[in-house]
């Protein structure tokens, strides 16, 4: 579904990606980990077409994205739910939704808010309240909801985990294992590199702006290497 090949970026002249491949397969929920700095967000941002890229290829369904604006890249099916949230504060629940939404004045909306406070029932009982009165967590899911309103075939989640209590990181990880059963792929990059590879299929694991290793989750999970330097075990 997505093939990443070789891809570069710089911030200004200090390269950060040097050379990134990666595959994301129809259906399939892929995890990169890393430390802090590894490059994650740079490449989600480069994905999602909001960061320029210096070198390589990305491949999104047969279509080469080098050349496909942000905004058309959504309407291809790419979402992403970014680092740090974002979520319109002032707003409420369902205008955050709504906005997630822009692309589509259809009846389908309906279906989908529907289906969101399904998978998210708290955000329906706080519809009407302003999003910035939400909890971390609950904020964290009105953002992955928001984005799932832009019907994506593939949601590129950025850090999912980050700043919450370990409950709520198993709830919000659970309920990315759940998008599967509705046909949506999931990239998702973590710092937490234990709770991602949990729900994950497969992994990747990158070090200052390279892949160092990948594999079936399970096997990353395992490695005497990936235990010692990110699960601390
Ligand atoms: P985090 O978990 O903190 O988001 P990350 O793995 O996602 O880490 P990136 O945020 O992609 O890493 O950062 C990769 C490198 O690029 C880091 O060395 C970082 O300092 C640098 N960097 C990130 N954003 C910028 C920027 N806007 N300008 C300059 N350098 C940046």
């Amino acid at each position: 579904m997505l093939s990443v090949e070789n891809l570069r970026s710089r911030y200004g002249r200090i390269e950060v990606l040097h050379g990134v491949d990666l595959d994301v397969r129809s259906g399939e929920i892929v995890a990169v980990v890393g430390a802090n700095g590894a490059g994650k967000t740079t490449l989600l941002r480069c994905i999602s077409g909001v960061q320029p890229i210096s070198g390589g290829s990305m491949v999104f369904r047969g279509e080469p994205l080098q050349t496909v604006s942000a905004h058309r890249r959504v309407a291809l099916g790419l979402s992403q739910s970014p680092e740090g949230r974002q979520i319109f504060t002032n707003l409420t629940v369902e205008e955050n939704l709504r906005l997630g939404a822009y692309l589509f004045s259809d009846a389908r909306v309906e279906t989908d808010m529907a289906e969101a406070f399904a998978l998210f029932p708290i955000l329906k009982e706080k519809r009407n309240l302003a999003a910035g009165g939400l909890s971390g967590g609950q904020q964290q899911m009105l953002a992955i909801a928001r984005a799932l309103m832009a019907r994506p075939a593939c949601l590129l989640l950025d850090e999912p985990s980050m700043g919450l209590a370990p409950i709520l990181v198993a709830q919000i990880l659970d309920v990315v294992k759940n998008l599967k059963a509705l046909g949506i792929t999931v990239l998702l990059v973590e710092q937490n590199a234990y709770a991602a590879l949990q729900v994950a299929d497969r992994g990747y694991v990158m070090e200052t702006g390279r892949i160092t290793m990948s594999g079936p989750a399970e096997q990353l999970i395992a490695d005497e290497r990936i235990r010692a330097a990110y699960l601390g075990v």
